[in-house]
């Protein structure tokens, strides 16, 4: 069966339905069905050695994104999350892009960056001299630190070198060395901090000086992903407005969000919604996606929008997400945790660049879906009808009774827990 990620009646579909089907659409093995069907969670002895102290696992609900077409590929996205709507309102954009001609995307190659910290040189100008004089020792010494990357085609490529507060106090003055590697696959934490910590005695011998912090920055301002999308206004419209004023009231979202940090907190917020939980579900690390985001987002010096949204002269919505993509395929806990190998199989991303590519093509559906709510019947109308059955479950309710209470509080219009709990009191009466 051709992999399509438009599968109507997903949603309707029981949960033993929705893994049948991904069973027969993947062809999986025997092995990875068993695992859908009947382990979908992390072993506690896995567990055990991949953190300290474990005494259990968390589960999260495990969703797939549907709808996605990114450079005329079809992906089903696997999304961990415990939002409701999140999962909704990106299939529901994908399908509108993808009657667009779907997302296009982009990535740069894949720098990361590691830093040396050098304080105390007696000279600090001759010092950073007498480390760019033996830049390509330092580049080898690095690569001899990691050889199985450079067989790989990746490895150190490059260093630079900044004096920081040259004219302050003795504390305050330092040299940063950064050395720039080709992680391939990998997100690299771990090989870029064996690379920085195996120069940390040859810097120090060359600087006179002493070397204190050697590590990965998470500001990975060489490791980009784009996607942008191009949209008619036909495709915006929705009940009571028409294309043209979704578009408009779109971009003037946006534009509320460039300006303003308060705003812009939460429309990245938003972006992260669908981000996350891809990066969660595929086994990478969340937080330094989420650092390097942010901070890309106050790169012109003020926190401001990750996405840009505008029109083009034929009057269709443009909208752009560029962020650093510090993740890979290999890994961290990609290849460990039983559900994030299956999350591969349903991805089917060949490279970390790929992964990075269709991650930001979710984020920025992700924006679309929440501007758009916004600016037509406001969020809580979709997102309170999804939530309700949060709220029924907080209350107390369980198997048939979770829909029934979460039903009358949608009809009533009275998504609280105390209303819950009176009706949960009426209905066992
Ligand atoms: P690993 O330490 O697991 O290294 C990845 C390994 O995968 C490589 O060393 C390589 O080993 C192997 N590999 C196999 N195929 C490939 C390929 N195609 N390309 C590249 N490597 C390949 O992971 P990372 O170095 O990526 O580190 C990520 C982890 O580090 C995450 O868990 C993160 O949470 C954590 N971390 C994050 C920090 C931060 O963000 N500041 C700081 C410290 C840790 P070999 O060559 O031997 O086969």
């Amino acid at each position: 069966m051709e992999i399509s990620s438009r599968i109507p009646g997903f949603y309707n579909m029981t949960i033993e339905e929705r893994k049948k089907y991904l069973i027969d659409l993947y062809n999986l093995s025997e092995e990875d069905a068993e695992q859908l069907l009947h382990h979908p969670s992390l072993p506690e002895e896995t567990a055990d050695k991949m953190i300290e102290n474990v005494i259990g696992t968390f589960s999260l609900p495990l969703a797939v994104g549907l709808n996605f077409t990114v450079d005329e590929k079809d992906y089903i996205i696997p999304m961990a999350v415990e939002e409701p709507s999140i999962v909704a309102s990106a299939s529901y954009i994908a399908k509108i892009v993808r009657e667009a001609g779907g997302f296009k995307t982009e990535a740069t190659e894949r720098i990361m960056i590691g830093q040396i910290q050098v304080v105390g040189c007696p000279d600090f100008k001759k010092a950073k001299e007498a480390i760019l004089s033996e830049k390509d020792t330092l580049i080898q010494a690095a690569n001899d630190a990691y050889p199985s990357l450079v067989a790989r085609g990746g490895g150190a490529e490059d260093l630079e070198v900044r004096i920081i507060n040259e004219h302050s106090s003795q504390y305050s003055q330092m040299l940063i060395a950064h050395l720039y590697v080709n992680t391939c696959d990998a997100m690299g934490a771990n090989i870029i901090n064996t690379m920085v910590e195996s120069l940390a005695p040859v810097v120090e011998h060359l600087t006179n000086g002493k070397v204190y912090l050697r590590i990965l920055s998470n500001y990975a301002d060489r490791c980009l992903a784009k996607a942008t999308c191009t949209i008619p206004p036909k495709l915006l419209a929705s009940d009571g407005f028409t294309g043209e004023e979704v578009r408009d009231g779109v971009i003037q979202a946006y534009e509320f969000a460039a300006s303003d940090p308060y705003r812009a907190v939460t429309h990245n917020k938003g972006i992260m919604n669908g981000i996350d939980p891809v990066i969660i579900a595929t086994g990478n690390d969340w937080r330094a996606v989420e650092a390097g985001a942010h901070a890309y987002a106050a790169r012109h010096g003020k926190y401001s929008s990750m996405t840009t949204w505008s029109k083009d002269e034929e009057g269709n919505l443009i909208g752009e997400l560029e962020l650093p993509m510090s993740l890979g395929i290999v890994g961290g806990a990609s290849r460990v945790h039983p559900m994030a190998k299956l999350a591969y199989k349903i991805l089917r991303v060949d490279s970390a660049k790929e992964l990075s590519r269709v991650i930001v093509a979710v984020g920025l559906a992700q924006n679309l879906g929440a501007l758009k709510s916004l600016v037509t019947d406001g969020i809580q109308k979709g997102h309170m009808a999804l939530h309700s059955r949060s709220v029924a479950m907080a209350a107390g309710a369980s198997g048939e009774l979770v829909d029934i209470i979460a039903d009358k509080l949608v009809e009533e219009k009275e998504i609280r827990v105390g209303y819950a709990k009176k009706l949960m009191e009426e209905y066992v009466k």
